[in-house]
């Protein structure tokens, strides 16, 4: 827990949200502004500020954020047709919350990155 941080108060239901899907590392809840029909931020419930704060001992952590990621994908019904699993790093990599989080988003055709 990180004094001030948004996902950790959501992680610790200090603050409301739409919760998909929870276990004892991640949370998973519905992005307030989404960019897709399906736009879902999962976030592991251990603070970690940017991805280059990830070390080797989150190496587990972050492989079950993308594997949590794309079980939603099949349950929210989005894995064939298509969607992406995105992590965004500080400023120019467009972070605006800084607690690490997965963005699943699908459910219509996506553009080019960038
Ligand atoms: P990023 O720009 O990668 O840091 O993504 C942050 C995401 O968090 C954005 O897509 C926001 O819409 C989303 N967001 C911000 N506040 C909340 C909130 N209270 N509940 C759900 N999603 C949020
Ligand atoms: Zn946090």
């Amino acid at each position: 827990m990180s004094a001030d941080c948004l996902f950790c108060k959501i992680a610790n239901k200090e603050i409301p949200a739409e919760i998909v899907y929870e276990d004892d590392l991640v949370i998973s809840f519905r992005d307030i502004n989404p960019q897709a029909p399906t736009h879902v931020l999962t976030v592991p419930k251990k603070h970690v500020t940017t991805p280059n704060d990830a070390e080797v001992e989150d190496q587990s952590l972050l492989g079950h954020m993308m594997l949590t990621g794309t079980k939603l994908a099949a349950e929210l019904g989005i894995d064939e047709s298509g969607y992406r699993l995105i992590m965004n790093c500080n400023k120019e990599g467009g972070q605006t919350v800084f607690h690490i989080h997965l963005h699943l988003m699908g459910g219509r055709q996506l553009t080019v990155l960038g």
